[in-house]
């Protein structure tokens, strides 16, 4: 950690005295870097005392293929390693936090729903572990509770958070991979790399408002120089992160990947090259509502913060179930208590009309891929979530989807896992099929992206609570973004390298 840093230091200094300043600089907010760091303490009003995490195995399919099933549900969960996710997730509104690849799932419960889980892993009945496999240990027990209090693993984050921001700017800015930080630091902290790197980053103020009327923001990350032709255009990629608020590390990462392309660039030969034949267009944080919220209330709010005015004065919208592209359909729900809520209609909310309407802008027809970051459970997802059937383009996008996952693992070793979304559980409204959906593919006259959605770190059976789920440890922000670059570097050139062609 100690080493990236010095050497990203060293990196900045470097990279700029490279840089030429082209472009004209437009900043966020009235200043930069003069801008204090946010220093009020976190003293959030939601708690989690005594709220547990607990592992559910969905039943051995093996074991009941002889039995008579004693209800539906049973016979469900038995047959499709994705219904467990699906009854816990939208029928019973609970809050998933991992799902694993047999079909097995992390909920956070308070005490309460406790015992009603248990009853229910009960009256669905014999609930078998499987004998002859090598997850018979952990089958044996269908019902196992991994942590029995998550609050005091959110007080040390906290603790640990206002030390950070006691800190003046420059020593934040110094070491702003050894933590997270709020959406105004991230702000003031983009305004300083545009400071440093005047031509090759390029900041948009505003892509659009929130319901609460923040700012989204977006930046454009590219060389100053072109190997391409005049008559052609630079290829380009879109990544945003945050669209869920308590997934931090996604943020983290998209943060990584923009200050390594910055620090790289005019030094080391493949970013040189790729930043000057690509150019990538990142919404750092989408979710800006839900993400203040997760520093302010709330640290483990998912949805954005749209009052929906019903009679309970329910609040917010799953985003990443509103986007206009086989809208609520399966694995998304219609009610406002769920995790997954898909919203009233398709892009009802304002920040998927704000990244849409931003997307589909004239500046942006030679976008070829896109990744939505999120946490978390360690995967590479690719189309479709709402349907079995294989994408048009599926042996490519599972060719690079599976580099990707090769790229990462050779960093740091970590197993991620490449497959269709559906094949982990359905999903409807996604970014990454909207990405790959009817909207982009017409608007590209034909032509498909390759649309991805990434789970970071920690996996989904690292105990659950091994990597702390979304509380994941700072030390794990460096080497994350580590393996991910790596990974999208690889990613870009093959995507630079293998266009999807128009399909009739
Ligand atoms: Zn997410």
């Amino acid at each position: 950690m100690v080493n990236y840093i010095r050497s990203a230091a060293v990196w900045l200094t470097a990279a700029s005295a490279v840089s030429a300043s082209v472009l004209p600089q437009v900043l966020l907010g009235p200043s930069s870097t003069d801008t204090p760091p946010t220093k009020q303490p976190i003293t959030r009003t939601a708690r989690f005392d005594q709220h547990k995490l607990v592992h559910i195995s969905p039943p051995c399919a093996q074991t009941h293929s002889n039995a008579v099933y004693e209800s539906a549900v049973l016979q469900k969960l038995s047959t499709e390693k994705t219904a467990l996710y699906k009854t816990l997730a939208v029928d019973q509104r609970l809050d998933v936090w991992s799902v694993d690849q047999d079909g097995s799932v992390v909920v956070r419960v308070d005490p309460q729903q406790l015992q009603d889980l248990r009853d229910w892993v009960a009256a669905v009945g014999d609930w078998f572990p499987c004998t002859d496999d090598e997850e018979a240990s952990v089958r044996s027990e269908p019902f196992r509770v991994l942590v029995d209090d998550i609050q005091p693993a959110l007080n040390a984050e906290s603790e640990r958070l206002n030390k950070f921001s006691q800190l003046d700017v420059e020593t934040q800015h110094a070491q702003w991979f050894s933590d997270y930080h709020r959406y105004d630091d991230i702000r003031t902290w983009y305004n300083s790399l545009a400071q440093q790197h005047p031509s090759l980053l390029q900041i948009i103020p505003s892509i659009g408002k929130t319901a609460e009327n923040r700012d989204i923001f977006a930046v454009k990350i590219t060389g100053n120089k072109t190997s391409l032709s005049s008559t052609d255009h630079k290829k380009q990629f879109w990544f945003h992160g945050l669209q869920h608020a308590r997934e931090w590390i996604g943020g983290a990462v998209v943060q990584f990947i923009s200050a390594h392309f910055l620090t790289g660039y005019g030094i080391d030969e493949a970013i040189t090259t790729l930043l000057d034949s690509a150019e990538f267009v990142i919404v750092p944080v989408m979710n800006v509502d839900g993400y203040e919220y997760t520093w302010t209330n709330n640290r483990l709010w998912r949805k954005n913060r749209r009052p929906l005015n019903d009679f309970f004065g329910s609040v917010g919208v799953d985003l990443n179930r509103n986007w206009p592209e086989h809208w609520g359909e399966d694995g998304s729900s219609s009610s406002p208590y769920s995790e997954v809520y898909q919203g009233p209609s398709a892009g009802s909310e304002p920040e998927v009309q704000a990244l849409r309407k931003f997307f589909l802008s004239p500046n942006h027809t030679s976008l070829i891929g896109a990744i939505d970051f999120h946490a978390y459970s360690q995967l590479v997802l690719r189309p479709y979530g709402w349907t079995r059937k294989d994408a048009p383009d599926e042996h490519l996008l599972k060719q690079a989807g599976d580099g990707l996952r090769d790229r990462i693992k050779e960093v740091h070793g970590k197993k991620y896992v490449s497959e269709r979304e559906i094949d982990l559980y359905a999903a409807s409204g996604t970014a990454s099929d909207w990405f790959y959906g009817k909207e982009v593919t017409k608007w590209l006259e034909g032509r498909h992206l390759y649309a991805y959605t990434i789970e970071l770190r920690p996996s989904a059976n690292e105990g659950g609570w091994g990597g702390q789920g979304f509380i994941l440890p700072p030390e794990q922000i460096v080497p994350t973004g580590q393996e991910i670059v790596k990974a999208v570097k690889w990613w870009a050139q093959f995507a630079l390298d293998h266009p999807l062609k128009k399909k009739d």
